[in-house]
C-alpha cells in the first residue's frame, strides 16, 4: 500500500473476555489475506513490568518472542493467525510505560519539567504504538487495548488513543467490542450495555467508527440500525460477532459480516485485492473433517486453567490438521499421578505429554508419567520441565541414581543432572532474567530429532533457568538417553532422546511458541502421528457409511 500506516484501536466493553484478541487477529488475518503488511500490539493496563513473573492462575500463558520477550498470551494468537513473528515491541504494559517514563525524568530529560500522566504519560505510550508504525513496513498497525474501556488502569491508553485520532485524523480508526447479552426470559438480545459501553467511550472523547457485538444468538432484524442510531455509527458498521465452534471460524464470520470492508471504506482505501483465504480454508477442511481421532495426555500442573498451556493446545490442534486427525486432549492433573494410579490416568492415551512448569509442586506425577511413557512405549513429548523431567526419571530408574533431581527442586542432591546455567547464578532480579528467546541448536545426524525436522540447523525459543548437567551425558548416553540437540555457542543439550522406544522426545525449548496455522510444527506433527500409529480410531462419516450400504 502506498501512503502512511494506519492505526487501528480496538478497545472492549461491557465485560472482559470477548475476544478482542481473536476479533484483532481476525481482522489482521483478513487484510493480510489481501495482499496488506499488518501487525498487531496489545497494550496491557496493569503495572507488572511484563506477565513474565505472573503467575499462569492469574493471566495464563506466558508467551514467549523471537528476541525474548515475555509477553500477553494474545500474542500468540497474532502468530498463529498471521505466521509473522512478533516482538517485544508488540506488547506494552503500564509498568514498562512508567518505568520508561520515570528513567527519563531521572535521566533529566524532561528538563525540570513537571511529569503528569498527561502529556508524559500519554507521549510515551503514543510513541509505543506508532514505534510499529515507523518502522516503514507495516500497511496497518493493529493496536489492542486490554481491560474494558471504563476501569481507570485504561484512562490513559483511551487518552492516548484520543490524542491519535485527533493528530492523524484519517489514518486512525477505533473498533469497539461490545456483548449482547441475551434475557432467556423475555427471549431477546438487550442493546443497552452497548449503548452506555460507547457513552462512556465518547465521555472520553473518542467516537468509534465500528461495532463489534458479541452474542450467542443472531441480532434480530433491526437490531443493527438500532444500535447505529444511538451510538452514531453506520448501520454497516455494526458487525455482529457470534459464538463460534473454533477461534479459527472467525476470519471467515468476520468477512462474512463485511468487518475488513467497512475498516478499508473508512480509512479510504481503495483498489485492494480480493481476500484469498485459500490456505486458511484448507487447513479449516482437515481440521473439522479428520479421518480419525487420537488420545493424548497433557500431563501439567495448572490443568484446570486451561489458558495456562494455550500455545501447547493450539500446536496439538494444528498438528491434528494436519495429520487429518482430531486430537482429544485429556488434561491430566500431575500433582494427582502416583505409581498406583498412573495406568488408569493414562491407560488409555496413545501419546503423553508432560507440559513446562516452575518449582517442585506436580513434579513427582510428571515423573511417574514419563516413566509410564517410556516403559510402555507410548510416544513421548517432554517440553521444558518436562524434558528435564524426562532426565530425572531416566537417572533415577534407568541409570540407578536413585536420588537424581533437579537443583530447582532439591539443591542438595548427590545427582544434580539438571543444574541452574552458569550465568543464570549470578542473577538476584526474577523479572526478564531467564534464558529467552530464540537460540540455535544443531540436530545430530541419524537422530528422531533431526528426523523430524528434516534438517541440521534449528532455532526454537526458550524459557528456562536450569539445564541439562554435561557432566553427567556419558552416562546417559551409555544408558540409552541421547543429548542429540546441541546449541552450537554454550553446549547446553536442548534436546534428548531415548534409543529402543517408537517415538521419546524431551525439548528444553518451547516448540509450541512456533506452531502456525500455515506452519503446524514438526514435533507436534510428528508426534501426533507417532500416538496415531499407536492408536487411533477411524472416524466412518455418516454419509460415507449410508454409501457403502
Ligand atoms: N523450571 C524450569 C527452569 O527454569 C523449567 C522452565 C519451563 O518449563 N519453562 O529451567
Amino acid at each position: 500500500m502506498t501512503g502512511s500506516t494506519k492505526y487501528i484501536f480496538v478497545t472492549g466493553g461491557v465485560t472482559s473476555s470477548l475476544g478482542k484478541g481473536i476479533i484483532s487477529a481476525s481482522l489482521a488475518k483478513l487484510l493480510q489475506a489481501r495482499g496488506f503488511t499488518v501487525t498487531i500490539q496489545k497494550l496491557d493496563p496493569y503495572i507488572n513490568v511484563d506477565p513474565g513473573t505472573l503467575n499462569p492462575y492469574e493471566h495464563g500463558e506466558c508467551f514467549v518472542t523471537e528476541d525474548g520477550a515475555e509477553t500477553d498470551l494474545d500474542l500468540g494468537h497474532y502468530e498463529r493467525f498471521l505466521d509473522v513473528p512478533t516482538s517485544k515491541a508488540n506488547n506494552v504494559t503500564t509498568g514498562r510505560i512508567y518505568q520508561n517514563v520515570i528513567s527519563k525524568e531521572r535521566r533529566g530529560e524532561y528538563l525540570g519539567k513537571t511529569v503528569q500522566v498527561i502529556p508524559h504519560i500519554t507521549d510515551e505510550i503514543k510513541a509505543h504504538i506508532q514505534a510499529l508504525g515507523r518502522k516503514g513496513i507495516y500497511d496497518f498497525v493493529i493496536t489492542e487495548v486490554g481491560g474494558t474501556v471504563g476501569d481507570i488502569e485504561s484512562l490513559p491508553y483511551v487518552e492516548a488513543i484520543r490524542q491519535l485520532k485527533w493528530q492523524k485524523g484519517k489514518d486512525c480508526l477505533t473498533i469497539h467490542l461490545t456483548l449482547l447479552p441475551f434475557l432467556s426470559t423475555t427471549g431477546e438480545l438487550k442493546t443497552k450495555p452497548t449503548q452506555h459501553s460507547v457513552k462512556e467511550l465518547l465521555s472520553l472523547g473518542v467516537q468509534p467508527d465500528v461495532l463489534v457485538c458479541r452474542t450467542e444468538h443472531p441480532m434480530q432484524k433491526g437490531m443493527k440500525e438500532k444500535i447505529a442510531l444511538f451510538c452514531n455509527v453506520d448501520a454497516q458498521a455494526v458487525i455482529e460477532s457470534r459464538d463460534a465452534d473454533t477461534i479459527y471460524d472467525v476470519p471467515l464470520m468476520m468477512q462474512a459480516e463485511g468487518l475488513d470492508q467497512v475498516v478499508l471504506q473508512k480509512l479510504a482505501i481503495t483498489g485492494y485485492p480480493e481476500v484469498d483465504l485459500t490456505k486458511w480454508k484448507d487447513f479449516l477442511r482437515r481440521y473439522k473433517e479428520p479421518k480419525s481421532e487420537v488420545h493424548i495426555a497433557l500431563v501439567g500442573k495448572y490443568v484446570e486453567l486451561k489458558d495456562a498451556y494455550k500455545s501447547i493446545k493450539e500446536a496439538l490442534e494444528h498438528a491434528g490438521a494436519e495429520n487429518e486427525t482430531k486430537v482429544h486432549i485429556k488434561w491430566v492433573h500431575s500433582e494427582k499421578v502416583t505409581p498406583k494410579n498412573v495406568a488408569r490416568h493414562l491407560g488409555g492415551s496413545s501419546g503423553i505429554l508432560v507440559a513446562p512448569g516452575f518449582g517442585h509442586r506436580g513434579i513427582e506425577g510428571k515423573i511417574e508419567a514419563i516413566k509410564f511413557a517410556r516403559e510402555n512405549k507410548i510416544p513421548f513429548l517432554g517440553i521444558c520441565l518436562g524434558m528435564q523431567c524426562a532426565v530425572i526419571e531416566f537417572a533415577r530408574n534407568v541409570i540407578g541414581y536413585t536420588d537424581a533431581n533437579s537443583t530447582e527442586m532439591d539443591a542438595d542432591t548427590k545427582h544434580p543432572v539438571i543444574g541452574m546455567m552458569e550465568d543464570q547464578k549470578l542473577v538476584e532480579n526474577k523479572g526478564g532474567t531467564m534464558r529467552l528467546g530464540a537460540y540455535s541448536c544443531k540436530l545430530s545426524e541419524g537422530s528422531l530429532a533431526r528426523k523430524t525436522y528434516g534438517r541440521k540447523d534449528i532455532s526454537e525459543r526458550h524459557r528456562h533457568r536450569y539445564e541439562f548437567n554435561n557432566t553427567y551425558q556419558k552416562a546417559f548416553e551409555k544408558a540409552g538417553m541421547l543429548a542429540t540437540g546441541i546449541n552450537p555457542q554454550a553446549k547446553l543439550v536442548e534436546i534428548v532422546e531415548v534409543k529402543d522406544h517408537p517415538w521419546f522426545i524431551g525439548v528444553q525449548f518451547h516448540p509450541e511458541y512456533r506452531s502456525t496455522v500455515a506452519k503446524p510444527h514438526p514435533l507436534f506433527v510428528h508426534f501426533v502421528a507417532a500416538a496415531m500409529k499407536q492408536g487411533a480410531t477411524p472416524i466412518v462419516r455418516v454419509e460415507e457409511s449410508a454409501e457403502k450400504l
